[in-house]
């Protein structure tokens, strides 16, 4: 445990410069609390946490969590690992790395500090479903050898170990299943469906829908997101998860890009390009645990919540030029 003399708690967050790391670090902070942000830098970037140096309670630690980690914390949120299809096949063996020695090592220090752990896990663990909408109980249906597993799998052995070091070491965990998220500081490069819409839209570029734009996803404002990582974490042991987070609206990415070119103003092209290999062709979070679990559910709507990603992109694109 962190010796510190008041009710604040010092809080590690792995993959802290990212998009979901640097917001729930801003919610840690706003709540008192003193923050260690560790981070490779690999799809994170120092300009989500600019805003932050000057915050005596706020530490950047650049370090990658496949190697031991060795600090005096009361918490951990375990975020890192590539997100996008685009960053996690870059170098998947290291995508598998980070997930699964990543996990391993992160463990290992809430072991030594019998600290709470909660980890960033994903819907991915349902890979292409067969049942829909996906709840908790739904095992999944995951290609091992594809070129999602690296992620997929990666993610599925990271809850197999949170879930033994649970029943082998009575360490206190807590298991977030993520589904689709987005908002300000998404990278504006990660290939991830929304970055590129409005990204697209906003430069003129013609919109490029994978496949017949039928697949659907379930979008959840990054706000939302947060807020029900830290409801999570404040649960008393028995709450373990894992527990499904995401909003339940559950759109086709062809509504997707009409949205989008609504929220952008835009004139560009929708044009088709070929679907990714193993694309899951729907996906939509069953919240109802974490309704009764954590009293959580999402409360930003899609338009409100691209009218502020848009708004961040524009600014983004502003300080491109
Ligand atoms: P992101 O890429 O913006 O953030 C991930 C962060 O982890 C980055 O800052 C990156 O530099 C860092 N990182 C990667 N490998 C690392 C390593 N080996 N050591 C240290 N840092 C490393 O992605 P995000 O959307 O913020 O995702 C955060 C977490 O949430 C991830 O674990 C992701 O799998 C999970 N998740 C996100 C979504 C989503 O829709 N955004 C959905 C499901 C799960
Ligand atoms: N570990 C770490 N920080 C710590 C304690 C452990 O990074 O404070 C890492 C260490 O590399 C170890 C791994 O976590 O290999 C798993 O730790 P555990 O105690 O579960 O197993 P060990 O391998 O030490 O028997
Ligand atoms: N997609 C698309 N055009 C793009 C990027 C993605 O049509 O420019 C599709 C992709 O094929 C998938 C969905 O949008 O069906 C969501 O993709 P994303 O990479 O954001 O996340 P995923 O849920 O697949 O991990």
């Amino acid at each position: 445990m962190a010796r510190l003399y008041d009710s604040r708690k010092r809080i590690l967050v792995t993959g802290g410069a990212g998009f979901i790391g640097s917001h729930l670090i801003d919610r840690l902070l706003a709540g008192g609390h003193e923050v260690i942000c560790l981070d490779n830098l690999f799809t994170g970037t120092k300009r989500n946490i600019d805003h932050l140096h000057d915050n005596p309670r706020f530490e950047f630690m650049r370090h990658d969590v496949t190697f031991p980690l060795y600090v005096e914390v009361d918490e951990i949120y375990n975020l890192a690992c590539p997100a996008s299809p685009v960053h996690y096949q870059y170098d998947p063996v290291q995508t598998t790395k980070t997930s699964v020695h990543g996990a391993i090592n992160m463990l290992g220090l809430a072991k030594r500090l019998r600290c709470k752990i909660l980890q960033a896990s994903t819907s991915e663990v349902y890979g292409d479903p067969t049942v829909h909408p996906q709840a908790e109980r739904y095992w999944g249906n995951v290609n091992p050898i594809g070129p999602r597993s690296c992620y997929d799998e990666g993610k599925r052995c990271a809850e197999t170990l949170f879930f033994d070091y649970h029943r082998q070491h009575g360490l206190e965990i807590k298991v977030a299943r993520i589904f689709n998220t987005y908002g300000p500081r998404m990278h504006h490069a990660d290939g991830r469906v929304v970055s590129n819409f409005i990204m697209q839209a906003l430069t003129g570029r013609d919109i490029t829908i994978y496949g017949d734009g039928q697949q659907t996803r379930s979008f959840c404002y990054v706000d939302d997101l947060v807020e029900g990582l830290l409801r999570l974490m404040a649960k008393d042991k028995d709450v373990t998860g894992p527990v499904n987070l995401g909003n339940p609206s559950e759109i086709t990415i062809a509504q997707l890009a009409m949205h989008i070119v609504e929220a952008t103003g835009a004139s560009s092209k929708i044009i088709h390009a070929k679907l990714p290999r193993d694309d899951p062709s729907q996906r939509c979070p069953d919240i109802a645990l974490a309704k009764t679990a954590l009293d959580w559910e999402p409360l930003v709507t899609l338009d409100a919540g691209l009218k502020k990603t848009v708004t961040h992109f524009r600014n983004v694109l502003k300080s491109l030029k």
